[in-house]
């Protein structure tokens, strides 16, 4: 059964500016949805008008067949009746209360019996890792024990959904791979919906069931993270997922046939082979091509220059100059190549994504 269902959801603020447009999405039951895209896009409006912090403009918004939200009828629960728990950035702890009393201490309020606070406390400080440190004050334990005591006080009410907003973003780059695999198996463990919001891509395609991608208020793609990756909807969105970025180049169609197209990259042909039968495909498009998508080969198919290497250890990332464009490589472990020598590279044919020039949308994906 859906869980949580937004029609036609919009956020105009006072000074008129409209900060979510028109968003239309369903979260399934236990669903990890990332609300993803840049500063600014609306991703946290969007989580607050879900949580109930902030009044929708317009639309409908209904979580597990109750409307708890609907601008024409009035209807707006208040966000303590929407059986939801929130993380917040800046995962404030009471510091005056150990780890146990930061967490039972919600419950006492919510009066629950003594017995049963001490079993579903022993049993978040169990998930979470964190019972070794049940009698410290917040200030004896890392960011990290922090972020995992403040986890354990979200979920201890046992919240249907759990909403956070960019939680890790105060935690150094180690611990917050650490909390990813963490997030990850929580979600899993507590069988709830989470709805996450970030504007960091990896977190999203590492953690995520399903990505919303947003920009300026408006939903470009909602999708689990590889369909995302493999088939976005346009320009901006595959810019937007992965790093090193997706190549852009420009180029021209010579030939089409149903599944497959010619195209002219400057002087050289590269083939395309789409995964459906082709629309017809205008002269000039834009062609993209994931760095990992791209082999250096000994075959004399497409000649680029080395422009610069950036080894990583696992692997290199070698940008090339052809046709005086810019194209990222990445390959696996280290290689050895001098600036500016001549080397030969090939597309994985049916990994190439054609996009429309005018207006970034995607044509046809291999
Ligand atoms: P995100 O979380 O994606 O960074 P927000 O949802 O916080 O973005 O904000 C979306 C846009 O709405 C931003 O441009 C922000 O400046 C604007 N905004 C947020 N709150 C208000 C407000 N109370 N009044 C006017 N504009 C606001
Ligand atoms: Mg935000």
């Amino acid at each position: 059964m859906p869980k949580i269902i937004l029609e036609n959801v919009s956020k105009k603020f006072a000074n008129g500016f409209v900060a979510v447009d028109n968003l239309n999405m369903v979260i399934e039951d236990r669903a990890f949805v990332t609300l993803l895209g840049p500063s600014g896009c609306g991703k946290t409006t969007t989580l607050r008008m879900i949580a109930g912090l902030e009044t929708p403009t317009s639309g409908t918004i209904t979580i597990d067949g109750q409307v708890v939200f609907d601008a024409e009828s009035g209807i707006n629960v208040t966000p303590d009746k929407r059986d939801i728990g929130f993380l917040f950035q800046n995962y404030a702890l009471w510091p005056h209360m150990t780890v146990y009393r930061n967490i039972a201490f919600g419950l006492e309020n919510l009066h629950w019996s003594k017995p049963d606070i001490e079993k579903r406390v022993a049993e978040l400080l169990d998930i979470l890792q964190i019972s070794e440190f049940k009698e410290r004050y917040p200030s004896e334990l890392s960011g990290g024990q922090q972020q995992r005591v403040a986890i354990a006080r979200t979920l201890a009410p046992r919240p249907k959904v759990l909403f956070m907003d960019e939680p890790l973003s105060n935690l150094d780059a180690k611990l917050r791979g650490e909390m990813r695999t963490e997030l990850k198996r929580l979600h899993i463990d507590t069988n709830s919906t989470f709805i996450y919001v970030t504007h960091d891509q990896l977190e999203a395609m590492t953690l995520s069931s399903k990505v919303c991608l947003m920009k300026q208020g408006v939903l470009q793609q909602y999708a689990p993270p590889l369909e995302i990756y493999n088939h976005p909807c346009n320009i901006f969105v595959a810019d937007f997922m992965g790093n090193p970025a997706i190549n852009l180049l420009h180029a021209t169609v010579m030939r089409q046939e149903e599944q497959t197209a010619e195209l002219n990259l400057g002087e050289h042909k590269v083939k395309f082979l789409s995964d459906t039968k082709l629309p017809k495909i205008p002269a000039d498009i834009i062609l993209g091509i994931r760095p990992e998508h791209i082999k250096l080969t000994s075959e004399p198919k497409l000649t680029a220059r080395i422009y610069a290497t950036l080894p990583t250890g696992m692997e290199t990332t070698v940008k090339l100059k052809a046709d005086e464009q810019i194209i990222t490589a990445v390959v696996f472990g280290s290689v050895d190549f001098q600036v500016d020598e001549t080397v030969n590279i090939d597309f994985a044919e049916n990994k190439i994504l054609l996009f429309e020039q005018s207006n970034g949308k995607l044509i046809a994906s291999g």
